[in-house]
């Protein structure tokens, strides 16, 4: 927007209030975790750009400015709705393990799986990055504006330097004792980046600069491909096999990688349709919650008011945690129950385990495959995938209704604390489970195997009317109460009839066994009394870790945008003015 279409729409609004609303009609939007980030977003749509370069202004700005949480060193999901056609598009950027992986990698020498932390900073956790050759792809169909002026913004702030922001100071200090401090322990160019000269966190509203990064942008600008076949991927592949913890990722396996373009999942949800992520992304069971509560008892009208309500939104999650853990894995390596686990026949029977008058403990998964005509019936065993949070989640409309909802992670505060071309890369690789079977002997769905993707919780989400026409987009970071977050947003904004705002306010309620989780300052004691009344285990937790963003069409065709207040996230508008 030039300055005087400025002046004249801020002396519009303050004289009168109703031409506000025709004068700045928010016709795109942007809501990211950083508003460094959104603003990123916000200028690309601005020159006329659609969600998808914008998407790839955002990934590379976060990479700077959250890279706690993601960037081009990790994976991600992304759905993609296209306007004009209506359609919905899934592309999965998650990260591979390399040719060398084994399925006991992340055991020790007498078979017990590792500590985490020791397998998380580490050479072989590190899978190959797949964010940019998905952001690439997707370009490839709904670019619009010359790639190489999306990552603009970001060269901009690596160049001159940005203000480190409340969360990354925070976060820097939350994992400061498990940074390395010896080069005995790992490689220490992370810690010099976060750090000041006396060993401080960086602070609140330091200027760093990554030069690295500027260069590194400046090559994928003008040829993506070095990214996985030149200059990029050797620095990335010599990072990984630094010693001590070395990994195997190699320059074939940066070679070899590809995104994939799938068709979405969908289901309904009421008269609307759901859409997200596929395997092997656990959206299935976003998509479960809601058909659950389709079966389920409905609902009273008092919405988020009612504890009632959110008893059967717990159960509905408790049924589908107790599935996910034991089904969810990559389908290209595993034959997973999907057919399953979505049918109308399988639903009805899980959901009678629903009821209002009290808890049912003890929930056990089901056997989907009894229901899918292809009884592959493997028996698998017990999970053992642990759980982290460094995640993010943003949400783009463009002026022409194109819309992105995409999760993007490099799993564990900064990845791998190893980095390359300024860049941190990914931990990704322990979202495989550590023990590759369970005590009885049952192979384990989400075991290590070359080439193949970890499980995800990462669930992106867009919603469409009965016409297929846009009419939410929403995903959280969170680790696998990734879940929990996602189906509250839904359920506050389609059953409740809240705000997107509202809704990713409601207190977050993570129910996935018999003790249940709940924002104590966000909940009200009567529901949390109520909560015990029924019969749950209720821990009243300090406080979640979710980073919703959520964009909702409202029935007059403006939008509106929910950033959640747990993170630092904004939402940017695109009016009809700023074109
Ligand atoms: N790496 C996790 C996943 O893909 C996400 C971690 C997080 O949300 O923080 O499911």
């Amino acid at each position: 927007m030039n300055l005087i279409k400025t002046t004249i729409l801020l002396f519009s609004i303050s004289l009168t209030g109703i031409s506000e609303a025709e004068d700045k009609k928010a016709i795109g939007m942007v809501v990211t975790a950083n508003p460094v980030a959104t603003e990123a977003g916000l200028k690309i749509l601005r020159a006329g750009g659609s969600a998808i370069d914008a998407a790839i202004a955002v990934e590379s700005t976060l990479s700077l400015v959250e890279p706690q949480s993601s960037g081009l060193g990790g994976g991600g999901f992304m759905v993609h709705y296209d306007a004009k056609t209506k359609t919905i598009d899934y592309y999965n950027g998650r990260e591979t393990a390399p040719l060398g992986a084994t399925k006991d990698m992340f055991l020790d020498k007498n078979g017990k799986k590792l500590h985490f932390l020791k397998a998380k900073d580490s050479g072989f956790s590190i899978g190959v990055p797949g964010v940019l050759a998905m952001l690439e792809m997707a370009y490839q169909s709904h670019g619009k504006l010359p790639w190489k002026d999306l990552f603009d913004t970001a060269i901009d702030h690596s160049t001159k330097g940005f203000s480190v922001s409340p969360r990354m100071h925070k976060s820097i200090k939350f994992y400061g004792k498990y940074f390395f401090k010896s080069r005995d322990h790992g490689p220490l160019d992370l810690y010099n980046y976060l750090h000041l000269d006396n060993g401080k966190a960086l602070p609140v509203g330091h200027i760093l600069k990554n030069p690295k990064y500027a260069k590194t942008l400046k090559t994928i600008a003008h040829n993506p491909s070095d990214f996985y076949n030149g200059k990029i991927a050797a620095e990335i592949v010599a990072s990984a096999q630094q010693t001590p913890n070395a990994g195997k990722l190699s320059k074939k396996d940066m070679a070899n990688y590809k995104a994939v373009k799938r068709a979405p999942y969908c289901s309904k949800y009421r008269e609307n349709k759901l859409c997200g992520s596929a395997l092997p992304s656990s959206w299935v069971s976003v998509s479960m919650v809601m058909s659950l509560l389709n079966e389920a008892p409905k609902f009273s009208a008092k919405g988020s008011d009612d504890p009632a309500n959110w008893t059967l939104l717990a159960e509905a999650l408790r049924i589908t945690y107790a599935d996910n853990n034991k089904f969810i894995a990559d389908d290209d390596f595993v034959e997973v129950p999907i057919k399953g686990l979505m049918s109308d026949a399988y639903i009805k029977d899980r959901a009678k385990l629903i009821s209002r008058s009290g808890a049912n403990n003890n929930i056990v998964a089901g056997n989907p495959w009894d229901y899918q005509d292809k009884n592959a019936g493997e028996n698998f065993g017990k999970d053992a995938t642990p759980d982290t949070e460094g995640t993010t989640h943003f949400v783009i409309v463009d002026a022409e209704g194109n819309v992105v909802s995409m999760t993007a992670t490099v799993e564990g505060y900064f990845g791998s604390q190893r980095m390359a071309g300024g860049m941190i890369l990914n931990n990704q690789l322990t979202d495989f489970s550590f023990y590759y079977e369970d005590a009885e002997g049952r192979p384990i769905a989400n075991a290590v195997a070359p080439g193949k993707r970890p499980r995800s919780s990462m669930s992106p989400t867009i919603v469409l009317d009965e016409n297929d026409n846009f009419l939410m987009a929403v995903g959280s970071p969170g680790g696998r109460n990734i879940i929990s977050y996602v189906a509250k947003a839904v359920v506050g904004i389609l059953s409740w009839g809240m705000s997107a705002q509202d809704a990713i306010d409601l207190p977050n309620m993570v129910a996935k066994t018999d003790r249940i989780r709940i924002e104590r300052h966000r909940a009200t004691p009567e529901l949390i009394k109520a909560l015990r009344d029924f019969g749950y285990d209720v821990f009243e937790s300090e406080g979640e870790i979710s980073g919703l963003s959520a964009i909702v069409k409202l029935s007059d065709g403006s939008l509106q945008g929910g950033a959640d207040p747990r993170r630092e996230g904004t939402v940017g508008i695109l009016y009809s003015t700023d074109l």
